[in-house]
């Protein structure tokens, strides 16, 4: 049987009156909270009546937590001291929460089982033998039972979804988290599967472990409430994908069509295996409906070798942006091109230009193809030219040294390098402010930020600006209409984006 997804907000405050507040808030956003003890700084740990603080008339139901610094806690404590608490919260809170090392002295101090949750933590990987870590656990009669493992892999999440099976077969309730980047799979799809509750943070910054994300990105931009065994997966697999604007903008277009889809970031780091065990119908083991992904740095060149049928766009370029599953099949295609030409069109006649392109990685590879198939003329200029060399023989171009930029007559200069992109080297230019002079335009493929220093060079210089937002908007519609045969409501996902871009 399934439910409706319950939401805990985890508050990591450090004083009780901030617990507090956040307590009150959390009744928002969330269905239960969870007080992590161990974050309080002015708490008298001595007295386990002052629990009552926090409990009475709380707006929801309150699980109570105080980890030890080898389960992840944040402060050293006094054993004894936090498992009497723990104990008094099990007879006057919700839920408390107790490893389960500790379950026989908690059993001395006469904690009241029937609010126990019992957890096993693994903040090293996933252990095989996760049957039988449930075993163990489920011998200790508690309300719940937890157990949060690390995730190495996005794949083992796939056990932890088999734990929840077996757990509803065994109509028992357990939680089941893969923590970490690759694990957010198990914390969004968790609930669908029988996950008694999904942790997630008060704020950013407030996470209690890595990978959560915030109560308002599970319930508002990932619809975890809509969320049921039927939801069609598609996502984005790169590495790193945490700070992808991608979920925002395709969940936001699912919520906009009233599509039952969900679009959620995997970090992969092997790609063959991830296809394997998570996609390719004759192997998955995570019974999950795929029916597409992006692809994005490092996998947009290995899963050409793992298509069924190739696009002629994704073809020429030599990489694959997008995967389309049909029947078990996987299509892969390129919306990078269709992403970098149509702003590039609405502001100018692309084949009356001629284009200087500055590096020769996979978006420069998009971009040649784009503006070759528009009949415009195009140099690639690269730090390396002998590296960049393959690029030359593929698409018939010239390769030329970075340093001699200034001697291109191009009238439109396109950044696809990652200079100057927020995290990587925010405010450098690939390029001296010089080489704008007396040119049209300057596009720069970097979206965030909205104006990179190559931009505002060029704006200074009276170069007409583009910057990468809208070539990201454009090719994540397109995707949209490749996994669902339906237009793409553009409006709500530049939305979506330009609020992703502003919030991070
Ligand atoms: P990539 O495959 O890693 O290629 C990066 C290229 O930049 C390489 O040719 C590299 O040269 C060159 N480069 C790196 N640092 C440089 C420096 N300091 N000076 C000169 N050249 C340098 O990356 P990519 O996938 O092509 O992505 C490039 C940029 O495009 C990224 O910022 C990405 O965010 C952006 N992009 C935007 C969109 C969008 O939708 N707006 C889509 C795709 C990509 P070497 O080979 O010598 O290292």
């Amino acid at each position: 049987m399934q439910r409706t997804a319950r939401v805990c907000a985890v508050i990591t405050e450090e004083t009780t009156a901030g617990a507090l507040r956040a307590l009150q808030e959390s009744a928002r956003v969330a269905d239960l909270a969870e007080i992590r003890l161990d974050y309080l700084r002015d708490f008298d740990f001595g007295e386990p009546r002052n629990l009552s603080v926090f409990l009475e008339r709380q707006p929801l139901p309150v699980i109570i937590t105080c980890r030890d610094v080898d389960e992840g806690g944040h402060q050293a404590l006094d054993n004894d001291l936090r498992l009497r608490l723990l104990a008094e919260a099990s007879r006057t809170a919700d839920y408390s929460d107790v490893e389960a090392v500790h379950y026989a002295r908690l059993i001395e101090l006469g904690a009241d089982t029937s609010r126990l949750i019992v957890s096993y933590h693994n903040f090293k990987e996933t252990p095989a033998d996760l049957d039988s870590i449930y075993d163990r656990l489920v011998s200790f009669p508690a309300a719940i039972h937890k157990i949060a493992t690390l995730a190495q892999h996005a794949s083992d999440c796939l056990a932890h979804f088999k734990l929840l099976e077996r757990a509803q077969r065994e109509r028992r309730d357990l939680i089941a988290i893969a923590m970490g980047h690759r694990g957010i799979i198990s914390r969004l799809l968790g609930p669908s599967r029988g996950s008694f509750l999904t942790y997630g943070s008060f704020g950013r910054e407030k996470e209690s472990a890595a990978g959560q994300l915030t109560c308002r990105e599970m319930t508002r931009r990932y619809r975890i409430r809509d969320l049921s065994t039927k939801t069609r997966m598609v996502g984005i697999i790169g590495r790193p994908v945490a700070h992808s604007a991608s979920p925002a903008m395709h969940n936001a277009a699912f919520a906009e069509t009233g599509l039952d889809f969900v679009y959620v970031p995997f970090e992969v780091d092997d790609v063959n295996e991830f296809v394997r065990r998570m996609i390719l119908v004759s192997t998955t083991e995570s019974g999950l409906d795929f029916r597409g992904l992006s692809v994005t740095i490092p996998h947009k060149s290995a899963i050409l070798n793992l298509v069924d049928e190739l696009d002629p766009i994704a073809s020429a370029v030599g990489a694959v942006n997008t995967l389309v599953i049909d029947h078990g099949k996987l299509h892969g295609y390129n919306t990078d091109v269709r992403g970098m030409l149509a702003p590039l069109a609405e502001v100018l006649s692309i084949e009356d230009h001629s284009f200087a392109v500055i590096g020769a990685g996979g978006a420069a590879r998009a971009v040649i193809c784009g503006l070759k198939s528009r009949g415009a003329r195009v140099e690639v200029f690269a730090r390396d030219p002998a590296r960049a060399s393959g690029i030359a023989g593929d698409f018939d171009v010239k390769i030329k040294r970075l340093d001699d930029l200034h001697k291109s007559e191009a009238t439109v200069l396109i950044n696809a390098t990652p200079v100057g992109m927020h995290g990587h080297s925010e405010g450098v230019s690939p390029v001296s402010p010089d080489v704008f002079e007396g040119r049209i335009a300057a596009y720069d493929l970097i979206y965030n930020p909205a104006e990179t220093q190559f931009l505002k060079d060029a704006r200074e210089r009276g170069c007409l600006t583009l910057s990468g937002m809208e070539m990201l908007v454009t090719q994540a519609a397109a995707q949209f209409e490749l996994w669902t045969g339906r237009s793409a409501p553009v409006e709500a996902m530049r939305k979506a984006c330009l609020e992703y871009l502003a919030e991070s």
